[in-house]
């Protein structure tokens, strides 16, 4: 399969000079549903740090991943600062995170130099949802739980995002019957129509696993413990052997229910 040439790279440059932020913009004028088809057809198949290539020649700096230092995460993390060590990485510290997750992010952090954009929810919201229905309020029922999601993960996602032309996610079609769908490039309509690139879409959790290994690269050490999945500490348990990936997250919800609203779309 062909790369993408230098001339299609610049192409999609010009698309974006000079546009800081892409809010109010109409869609065909940042990014045709066209050139994300044909560069989906063109990266099928080429290895992730191609995807990231891609996305580092024709965005930095308005290129970041969203990092919750997942097992996909950490991976990124290692092929992203191998490209450029000055790639950025933003997480959101929801407040409601396990403590082994703290602990690889500052591993990450220190193993490759890099600043991690922490972005935490606004102090006013939560003290109100905290006094107003307590602690565990996401447990009561969907809304609640879209509720407090939206707060300590969509607000600060939203904010994190703004004045970006393209972000980075971990998601792989095979976590869920939410992400079968997912492409290597995306327009993200619901952030904009900013790009979001999953360069990991077509692999396995065995591929994630041999990179970490063979690369020595910190992970969660919650992945040793039957979590394959990892959100805030409240939403997120072990796994049984044989139970779904993501059977862990909300177990209490139904699958199709399963997303904290920081993926919106297709899948
Ligand atoms: Fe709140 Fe749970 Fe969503 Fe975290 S995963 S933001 S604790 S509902």
């Amino acid at each position: 399969m062909a790369q993408l040439t230098a001339s299609e790279v610049n192409v999609l440059n010009a698309r974006f000079e000079g546009r800081p932020s892409l809010e109010g913009e109409p869609l065909a004028a940042r990014f045709a549903a066209d050139d994300v088809t044909a560069l989906n057809a063109r990266l099928e198949g080429r290895p992730p740090q191609e995807v990231l290539k891609w996305g580092l020649e024709t965005f930095h700096p308005h290129i970041a991943l969203a990092s919750s230092f997942s097992v996909e995460d950490v991976t990124i993390i290692d092929m992203l600062v191998t490209l450029n060590p000055a790639a950025r990485v933003f997480a959101l510290d929801t407040g409601r995170l396990n403590e082994e997750t703290y602990q690889v992010a500052d591993a990450i952090r220190q193993r490759y130099g890099i600043t991690i954009e922490f972005y935490f929810p606004d102090r006013a919201a939560v003290e109100r949802l905290e006094r107003a229905k307590g602690l565990f309020s996401f447990r009561e029922s969907l809304a609640n739980r879209h509720e407090c999601c939206g707060i300590r993960k969509v607000e600060p996602l939203n904010r994190a995002l703004s004045g970006l032309k393209a972000w980075i996610t971990g998601l792989r079609r095979e976590q869920s019957v939410t992400r079968t769908q997912v492409g290597y490039v995306e327009l993200d309509a619901a952030h904009g129509n900013i790009a979001k690139l999953n360069p990991l879409a077509a692999w396995t959790s065995d591929q994630v696993s041999a990179y970490v290994r063979e690369n020595k690269i910190p992970y969660n050490k919650l992945h040793d413990q039957g979590y394959p999945s990892i959100g805030c500490a409240p939403c997120t348990r072990a796994i049984k052997a044989g139970e779904h990936p993501r059977a862990g997250r909300w177990w209490w919800e139904n699958p199709e229910h399963k997303e904290c609203g920081l993926h919106v779309g297709k899948h």
